[in-house]
């Protein structure tokens, strides 16, 4: 079909494709080394089947019906025919080549190969047609209305505002679409040909039905020639269009084709932990940054997040923040890190980039940040947010606003919807460690519990004296009097010292004093965890705790011992966080003991409960620790009483109760509140009590039904006080734990 054209083609687009590709390897390089990534046989195992999974399996990719299931069939129709391309590349040099045979027609591999293959074309035509359709007819990208994204999931606007008809989204369609229909066109006029060659009616197998329709509409045409010119269109075009797409690639958010399946293979295997700050005093001693500050401080796994982000915007459509109309959209945030990325390439590596070379080896860069103009102006993002600057400066507050880092509950509601496994939490932890350990910059109601925190051990700043004073009257044991108790109970600063929630440290207290559990608790000796420090940028203080409790309980041979909280910030950095610091320990959720209590016929449910009830996943137990069954399973438990749920915004999508992450000590952005919103959610399900199984969910969901005015009608509460009310509890208070 042409050596030399073939040659030329092949040359020049390779030539070229590599140059964009070293441009942004070199780029992933100004980063530095995940800590974490390490080539082991363990993380290789299962970095393969993630990769497997999420990447070839795309997983995550029919959540959003059609728009998923037409990327599916792009995508797996990209897999396929790249052996198409490979032989018709090899076509170029010598007619008919198809791998020696193995791919001929004649050969059976060859005849599977070609069916699957023109069924998987007209999947990407079925599918970018479909795309076309979400595009230009339902423009459910495009509605621009942010409101449209409150109470049913959409897909946000791609990075440019869709306003346009011809976009590169659709231009890349076109593309798929005319590549797909040109093979077609190629296999159809070879047909032809070859049936006139042999004076036979065309005859087409069944291993290619569509280039045998394609053959039959051609067959009208009398002239060869035609006929061999569109044959040469569908070879030329199919063949140059994959290449001329390949290199379209790495200046589109398309990019996502080539790097999806590094960046899924390095995914963030522990995405429930934050990562450490190692040798945090000595580099407090040498000034070191303890966080992100600039690109630079971004891991290669986190600037190959930004290459592969889709656009899709699955990650705001589900986003508290962003659904309750703060500065934070995560995808925006990606975005505006990918812009600032691509437009400091000139300043990374041009001839007068002022490069550095700091012993800790990271490129060091100028750091002027005045001038730069707003290009984020998309109407669900707020003005303001994100900005884009050619020079190398701080993150924030010159690319993101300080309001969007801050406006962030750490629900990872975006982490668990990407379909690409773009991390947040970690990027948005990490600049908040350089802004408070740093640059002393933080909202100013985090003071408060930071110095209560430090002085008290609670965020509240109430006297550690007081702390085991919730168990007044149940008789139970301190665990420095019983060492030997095989439970320690950690009762968490929330139920230690909240009126309301105490109430539920009394009723889990009960429920296993019924069930003979031999349990003890810590009493003064216990202490904030430090979650609300490490969620709020505070890892200093944080690590002063995490080494302080880790002391303490490794002094009572805790490690030996079950742990339950009923608090799943307790439960999370304990179970995930601690062992980083030399305490591992088998922490259990309250909702997950009590569970196995029913099970195992320690507790039985004697009395009826009746209602309806609508249970609330906590963030920190179901998306952070997949524990959604228990809860529901107690409370199936119960006679009388009805589970309903919320529709979509249950389980891995529940909406976050706008306390995690530090939130519950700051005063939110805005008007609207998440807890609001949660509530309304939960209050529409029409249930008679909204059950949690978390302190903190606990008193934003109150407030929530306060500000609704439904306090009176609706019940919050936790799963262990409902489960009290359907048992006989009534001798359990008088009684000595495990002597029943
Ligand atoms: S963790 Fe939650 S609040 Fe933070 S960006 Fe993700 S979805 Fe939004
Ligand atoms: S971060 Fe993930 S979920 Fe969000 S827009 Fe990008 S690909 Fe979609």
């Amino acid at each position: 079909m042409g050596p030399i054209w073939m040659t030329l083609l092949l040359a020049s687009t390779l030539g070229l494709f590599s140059w964009s590709a070293y441009r942004r390897l070199r780029q992933v390089k100004v980063g530095v080394p995940d800590p974490r990534f390490a080539w082991n046989s363990e993380q290789i195992f299962d970095r393969v089947k993630t990769t497997l999974v999420y990447a070839f399996g795309q997983k995550r990719m029919p959540n959003y019906t059609l728009a998923g299931f037409a990327h599916v069939g792009i995508f797996i129709a990209f897999q396929v025919l790249l052996l198409n391309s490979l032989m018709l590349w090899g076509r170029g040099f010598q007619s008919g080549f198809d791998f020696w045979g193995v791919l001929s027609e004649s050969h059976i591999i060859g005849k599977g190969y070609s069916f699957v293959k023109e069924l998987a074309a007209f999947a990407a035509i079925v599918g970018s047609v479909a795309f076309l359709y979400l595009r230009w007819v339902k423009r459910g990208y495009d509605s621009g209305d942010p409101k449209a994204v409150k109470d049913k999931p959409r897909m946000t606007l791609g990075h440019q505002v869709n306003r346009y008809v011809f976009t590169e989204p659709i231009l890349i369609l076109f593309i798929i679409i005319t590549m797909m229909l040109a093979d077609f066109l190629y296999v159809g006029s070879s047909l032809v040909l070859d049936s006139r060659a042999f004076g036979e009616p065309i005859h087409a197998g069944w291993w290619e039905p569509f280039g045998g329709i394609t053959a039959q509409l051609l067959s009208g045409l009398e002239s060869d020639s035609v006929v061999r010119a569109l044959q040469h269109a569908g070879f030329w075009w199919h063949s140059a269009f994959v290449l001329i797409f390949l290199n379209i690639l790495p200046y589109s958010k398309h990019f996502h084709v080539l790097t999806v399946i590094p960046n899924v293979f390095a995914y963030d295997r522990r995405p429930n932990a934050l990562p450490k700050v190692e040798d945090l005093e000595g580099k407090v001693e040498r000034e070191e940054s303890l966080g992100i500050k600039q690109l630079t401080d971004l891991t290669y796994k986190h600037i190959m997040d930004l290459y592969t982000c889709t656009e899709c915007g699955r990650c705001s459509d589900n986003c508290p923040a962003y659904i309750t109309n703060k500065k934070l959209s995560p995808k925006h945030l990606t975005l505006a890190l990918r812009d600032h990325l691509y437009a400091t390439e000139q300043a990374m590596f041009g001839k007068d980039a002022l490069v550095a070379e700091p012993s800790d080896g990271a490129v060091e860069m100028p750091t002027t940040s005045s001038g730069e103009e707003p290009i984020h102006t998309f109407p669900q993002a707020p003005e303001g947010g994100y900005f884009v600057g050619d020079t190398v400066v701080d993150l924030i507050p010159n690319i993101l606003h300080p309001d969007v880092i801050w406006g962030c509950t750490s629900c990872r509601a975006c982490e668990e919807q990407c379909p690409v496994m773009i991390s947040y939490v970690d990027k948005i932890i990490g600049m908040r460690r350089e802004e408070v350990m740093m640059k002393n910059e933080f909202p100013s109601e985090l003071q408060g519990a930071f110095n209560g925190i430090e002085t008290n051990g609670n965020p509240w700043n109430l006297s550690s004296m007081d702390r085991g004073d919730w168990a007044d009257g149940l008789q139970i044991p301190l665990l420095s009097d019983k060492p030997d108790a095989e439970v320690l109970y950690w009762v968490g600063c929330a139920a230690s010292y909240d009126d309301r929630a105490k109430k539920v440290a009394r009723s889990v207290a009960k429920l296993l004093k019924k069930a003979r559990v031999d349990f003890a608790i810590l009493g003064t000796e216990e202490t904030c965890t430090g979650d609300p420090a490490r969620r709020a940028g505070n890892e200093y203080l944080f690590q002063m705790l995490a080494e302080q409790n880790v002391q303490t309980l490794n002094g009572y041979q805790v490690s030996k011992k079950a742990v339950i909280t009923a608090c799943p910030h307790c439960f999370n950095i304990l179970g995930n966080e601690y062992g980083d610091f030399g305490g591992h320990f088998d922490v259990v959720h309250h909702s997950d003991f009590l569970n196995g209590l029913l099970v195992a016929g320690k507790l039985v449910p004697s009395k009826a409960v009746r209602g309806k009830v609508v249970y609330h996943d906590s963030c920190y137990l179901g998306r952070y620790n997949q524990v959604y069954d228990s809860p529901r399973q107690i409370l199936e438990s119960i006679e009388g009483l009805e589970l309903t749920e919320v529709p979509y915004w249950n389980r891995n999508k529940g909406l976050c109760c706008g306390a995690g992450g530090a939130q519950m000590f700051m005063e939110e952005q805005g008007e609207e509140r998440v807890n609001n919103k949660r509530t309304l959610q939960l209050v529409d399900a029409g249930a008679t009590t909204i059950a949690s199984a978390c302190p903190y969910c606990m008193t934003m969901l109150t407030d929530g039904l306060k500000k609704l005015d439904k306090d009176e009608e609706i019940g919050q509460r936790d799963i262990a006080e409902i489960l009290a009310d359907a048992i006989e509890l009534d001798e359990v208070e008088d009684t000595p734990v495990a002597a029943q």
